[in-house]
């Protein structure tokens, strides 16, 4: 195929069946899914299962809504309203699609199989455990909390990740209130029980802050009176600023309105031990250390990699990442058929110096050794969508064509008649793998990883059709892809605040702050919802909400 190609790209090489035309239907090939969090769902969603035997595995047997998981902490939205049951997904769509309430606890790439033990009622003696085997298998296991071996961490604080988790901040969260109002109390202990801490001041941290917040001013201050006066709210972050993902107007719209709203900013502080009273914080500039009590802590600084993963990685040789490493077209590049979305993985962008010689030879049409404005702005486009760090750079350097870019590696010269060689050429992109970008842990991007692998999966056959596909420029070792490579689309981002207001960071540098943005975010959560019975369930819990 690499032949017939012409341009050294092939496609999903699946030669075999090229030549066995007349045969009966060729077998269904086999996917497994591991995982129905956002990733998970947007693949199932998205693929024409009618082409594959799809069987999914997930110890969860429901989809959950994870933005508005800060939302149930303080029950603003039940539950009930943020989970959507993979089987009635699945049902919708007439998808003959085979789910398995099960954990994967091993992959075992060189079988083409994956170890599996059912999630409901599993016998001691092992017998709740399978295997199934695949030709393809998609990884979108997402990720677990990460304490960074702080001692203490697991024992002691509160996560926010799954469903359960908020239902049990929810419930905790009143009972520092019912312990707090038990008679000879001190007021000491009063100011320690209803100390809530917050321990990481992302985006999920600080929603939920402001979450408590409102709940307490707005309800939990009128049920308990003769206490409200001992509640405080703490965030503890070791950057200077929270939400430093965010435009910086944001963070700092969002620590005045906290403070303003009587929330702490401990900023620049590391948690090194928790224990069951108390936090022990490290200054990071004097590094002194301090105590602090408190009632109950939320850990939300981070994300870490799930156990079979790790033991994935060291099988394939990543044995030191921290996220399952992807080519950009989310395959595992040591594994024919594994492939990786969300959370549990991240892109390996090429770097085009590793190929800057072969891509000099393609451009270089007419083999004189040297290239034309023209030769390279033939090849241009491919070079884009195989490198983004290209355009990312031009942008970076305020440069409006190539032209630009390779003038600075040929000195001043006229831009049409310019010509340069190999070490021109080299010179003039040296700088240009320093825009490397890596995609960030989000719903987001996981749910577009998801969407674009599906269609990468529906177009399969098409490809082997058509092997030429839209690159004829490949990076060595990388010819199994005639698609165009994942591209995300970064939509913008909203941070919740509280007392009705939101801050929102929208593409082309727009950022919005207040209520009116509060608005815009309903109205973008109601509409990102999966199905109409949770969409319905969650607008109606917040009118619930502004009537009551
Ligand atoms: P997940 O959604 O975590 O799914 C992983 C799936 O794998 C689950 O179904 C799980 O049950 C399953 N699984 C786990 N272990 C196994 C196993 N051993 N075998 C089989 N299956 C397994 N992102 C945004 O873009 N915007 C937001 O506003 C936002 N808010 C968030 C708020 C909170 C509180 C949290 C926790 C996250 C938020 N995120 C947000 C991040 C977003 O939820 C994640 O990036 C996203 O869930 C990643 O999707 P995923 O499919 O990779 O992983
Ligand atoms: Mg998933
Ligand atoms: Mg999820
Ligand atoms: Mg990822
Ligand atoms: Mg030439």
């Amino acid at each position: 195929l690499t032949a017939a190609s012409g341009g050294g790209i092939v496609a999903y090489a699946d030669s075999a069946r090229a030549e066995e035309a007349p045969e009966p239907p060729p077998r269904k090939k086999k996917v497994v899914v591991l995982g129905t969090g956002w990733a998970g769902t947007s693949f199932l969603k998205n693929l024409d299962s009618s082409r594959y035997e799809v069987k999914v595995i997930s110890p969860r047997n429901y989809f959950a809504f994870t933005p508005l998981l800060p939302s149930v902490t303080c029950g603003t939205v039940e539950a009930r309203s943020v989970v959507e049951p993979i089987r009635r997904m699945f049902e919708k769509k007439g998808k003959d699609v085979a789910y398995y309430e099960a954990e994967c606890f091993k992959i075992d790439p060189t079988k083409k199989a994956v170890h599996c033990r059912s999630a409901v009622g599993t016998n001691l003696d092992g017998n709740g455990d399978f295997m199934l085997d695949y030709d393809y298998l998609v990884v979108a296991l997402g990720a677990t909390v990460n304490t960074f071996n702080t001692p203490g961490v697991m024992e002691h604080c509160h996560f926010l990740k799954e469903v359960e988790d908020a239902q049990k901040i929810r419930k905790s969260v009143i009972d520092c209130f019912e312990r707090a109002s038990i008679p000879n109390i001190s007021e000491e202990e009063k100011r320690k029980i209803l100390h809530f801490v917050i321990i990481g001041g992302g985006p999920t941290g600080v929603e939920f802050a402001a979450e408590l917040h409102d709940f307490l001013v707005e309800d939990l201050v009128k049920l308990y009176p003769a206490i409200a006066q001992f509640v405080k709210i703490t965030i503890i972050q070791s950057g200077e600023h929270i939400l430093n993902t965010f435009d910086q107007r944001i963070a700092v719209f969002a620590e005045s309105k906290f403070q303003r709203d009587g929330i702490e900013l401990s900023t620049g502080f590391r948690v090194i031990k928790v224990s069951d009273d108390s936090i022990t914080v490290k200054c990071k500039s004097s590094g002194v250390e301090t105590l602090v009590p408190y009632g109950m802590a939320i850990w939300s600084a981070g994300i870490g990699t799930r156990p079979v993963i790790t033991d994935f990685m060291n099988q394939v040789g990543q044995g030191k990442r921290r996220a399952l490493a992807t080519n950009e077209w989310l395959r595992v590049p040591e594994c024919d058929s594994v492939y990786a979305i969300g959370d549990c993985s991240s892109i390996s962008q090429r770097k085009i110096m590793e190929d800057i010689s072969t891509i000099f030879k393609v451009a270089d049409k007419d083999n004189s050794g040297t290239l034309t404005l023209k030769e390279i702005n033939d090849v241009l486009e491919d070079i884009c969508i195989r490198y983004p760090q290209v355009e990312l750079y031009m942008k970076s350097m305020h440069m409006v064509d190539i032209a630009d870019l390779i003038k600075g590696g040929v000195g001043d010269s006229n831009k049409e008649s310019m010509v340069v060689n190999i070490e021109e050429f080299k010179k003039a992109l040296c700088h240009v793998d320093s825009q490397v970008k890596t995609v960030p842990a989000t719903a987001q991007v996981a749910a577009q990883q998801g969407y674009y692998l599906a269609d990468c999966f529906n177009k399969k056959d098409h490809c082997v059709e058509h092997p030429e596909g839209p690159l004829r420029l490949t990076g060595s070792g990388e010819g199994h892809h005639n698609f165009r490579p994942f591209r995300y689309k970064h939509l913008g981002q909203f941070a919740p605040l509280g007392g009705e207001q939101a801050a929102a960071e929208l593409p082309g540098d727009w950022v919005s702050m207040g209520h009116s943005t509060q608005w815009l975010w309903y109205s973008v959560y109601a509409s990102k919802q999966v199905s109409w019975r949770t969409r319905v369930l969650v607008v109606s819990d917040w009118t619930r909400r502004f009537i009551f």
